[in-house]
């Protein structure tokens, strides 16, 4: 019996992935221009995340123009295609993402940004954008973590666009296509970018750009995606997503989603219903938002959903954190309910700027509907001005939560970081040393409580997820050094960066990279939050003393 060579297999798995889909409405199947949507992360998560699609949704459906998608190969694959030299293939064409007049990145989180790295060199892309000597594709940047600070990836990508793509990508299409169909230069069609609201383009703007690119956010009308694609092998099988509202009404201080997706906007229920009526029957709708209990008519959207026939849940329980409050993949079971309180400690909560009390957490338990079968606690640890007795706190809390619930309960242990265009974006950050002391001093008082398990972070993942978001070009370069196969710390070391600058506060003065882009509110306003902030620390001072 003949083997199946690996090729064949890896093509069989892709066809396979398509098979297993269902589209609410075709993408256009002809068009002169090719597009393709990068997502560096493995299908089955890709899939269960709304971005992906909302963008997807936009480039397959523009005038006269094609997308495909490609997402990083799993692990057996990737290590095939790197020892054969085979490029990442597009999902649904089997071409080489190099073979594409545009390339999007979507890179919701600094952790995109080396996967991103490795498709590119799989499939034979010249990194840095000054050597790159074809034209095609051109390589555009998108999401949260490249809206925050494009610096580090400016020395691979052609343009960024900082915000929102609803209002962007229209006009970006429209040059490129127009420039490249008269065979212009590529330097003519960046400079063409360059001049569109919301793009940074390295080329031309150079690493400290002289004056101010402004962020671009969609009108309120223009929100409301829906994924189009659903799959069983997505982290949320067969199930519909549908954006509820986009931003947060909230503003925690530490919060880099809350600020990056401001202003809060919310869809009303009369125009998301004409899509909901699209969604064929006895499937799962999920209502997505940052904090979808803020939308006004969330009652008359689950009415809506079950005149329907839709099996809808809220996702409430998505992880409230900056790392991942755009990630629809960390979606839990339909049976867990999720709370995020940072922290056990109402005084600090104030001083972070997330205005809870302990009581509300609590109600939300007694108040949970009887298809919760699991509670869920996420905890920040290190976030400033935490003490011995905030961390005595948390484990009170979370007692408390295991007194009055005879749910099983877990708890996520997730680390501060000063984050770009947060009111803490000047703060230091807990040093690895004490962090590891205080993390596993948490874990041993929760083995005393009847919490069931304990999910910790890595505190050294974490410094290099801060050292990543807050870097200048020396952290590209950084990555460019780190695909040779050495370690962090090689390659932090061998682009001159330190990486200890993370531990130590910032004066407000200091010239941070991100600094050049206007995000629709000032310095000063973070500036007047962290005196909020500081104040807050002293009031509690002061009652303690
Ligand atoms: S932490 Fe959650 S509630 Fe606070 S601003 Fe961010 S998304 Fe909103």
């Amino acid at each position: 019996m003949s083997r199946k060579s690996a090729g064949a297999k890896y093509d069989e798995r892709r066809c396979q992935l398509l098979e297993a889909e269902r589209r609410l409405s075709s993408p256009n199947s002809v068009g002169v221009f090719e597009t393709l949507v990068a997502f560096p992360r493995e299908y089955t998560q890709a899939m269960g995340h709304l971005a992906f699609h909302r963008l997807y949704k936009q480039l397959s459906t523009w005038p006269d123009t094609v997308c495909a998608r490609a997402f990083l190969p799993e692990k057996d694959e990737y290590n095939w295609r790197k020892r054969q030299h085979k490029p990442v293939e597009a999902l649904d064409t089997g071409k080489s993402i190099k073979d594409s007049d545009l390339l999007v990145f979507l890179m919701p989180s600094e952790t995109d940004w080396f996967p991103a790295l490795q498709m590119m060199e799989l499939s034979d892309i010249t990194f840095r954008n000054n050597q790159r000597e074809h034209k095609w594709p051109i390589l555009l940047a998108t999401g949260l973590s490249v809206t925050a600070n494009p610096i580090p990836m400016s020395l691979f990508f052609d343009a960024f666009i900082i915000g929102e793509t609803e209002p962007t990508l229209g006009p970006v299409l429209d040059i490129i296509k127009s420039l490249g169909s008269r065979r212009r230069p590529k330097s003519e069609i960046l400079a063409g970018l360059a001049m569109l609201p919301g793009l940074y383009v390295p080329a031309v703007h150079g690493a400290s750009p002289q004056y101010s690119i402004m962020r671009q956010w969609a009108s309120s009308e223009s929100i409301g995606a829906l994924t189009n694609t659903i799959s069983a092998q997505s982290t949320l099988p067969d199930t519909y997503i549908l954006e509820i509202a986009r931003g947060c009404p909230y503003n925690c201080r530490f919060c880099m989603a809350g600020y990056l997706l401001l202003p809060y906007r919310e869809q009303r229920a009369e125009d998301l219903e004409v899509k909901i009526g699209k969604i064929p029957e006895n499937t799962s709708l999920v209502y997505a938002a940052c904090t979808p209990d803020s939308h006004d008519e969330l009652d008359q959207l689950m009415s809506i959903a079950e005149k329907n026939h839709l099996k809808a849940r809220v996702s409430s329980h998505m992880k409230e954190s900056p790392e991942l409050a755009e990630e629809l993949q960390s979606i839990l079971d339909a049976d867990t309910l999720v709370l995020v309180p940072e922290t056990g400690s109402e005084s600090l909560r104030k001083v972070i700027g997330k205005f809870r009390t302990n009581e509300y957490y609590f109600q939300k338990i007694k108040n949970a509907p009887a298809s919760v079968k699991k509670i869920q606690i996420c905890i920040q640890l290190g976030v400033p001005f935490e003490n011995d007795a905030d961390r005595v706190a948390i484990v009170d809390f979370v007692k408390t939560i295991t007194e009055i619930t005879k749910l099983p309960v877990s708890v996520r242990i997730d680390q501060f970081i000063p984050r770009p265009w947060t009111a803490f974006q000047w703060a230091a950050m807990a040093n690895l040393r004490e962090v590891r002391e205080h993390l596993a001093q948490l874990k041993e008082s929760f083995k005393k409580t009847k919490v069931q398990e304990i999910t910790g972070f890595d505190p050294r993942a974490t410094l290099i997820q801060a050292l990543l978001i807050r870097g200048n070009q020396s952290v590209g370069k950084a990555l460019e050094i780190k695909l040779e196969g050495v370690g962090w710390n090689t390659a932090f070391d061998r682009a001159g960066l330190d990486m200890n600058t993370v531990f130590v506060e910032k004066d407000q003065d200091t010239k941070l990279p991100w600094e050049f882009l206007n995000m629709g509110f000032g310095y000063t306003r973070l500036a007047r939050e962290y005196q909020m902030a500081l104040a807050a620390e002293e009031e509690r001072n002061a009652e303690t003393e």
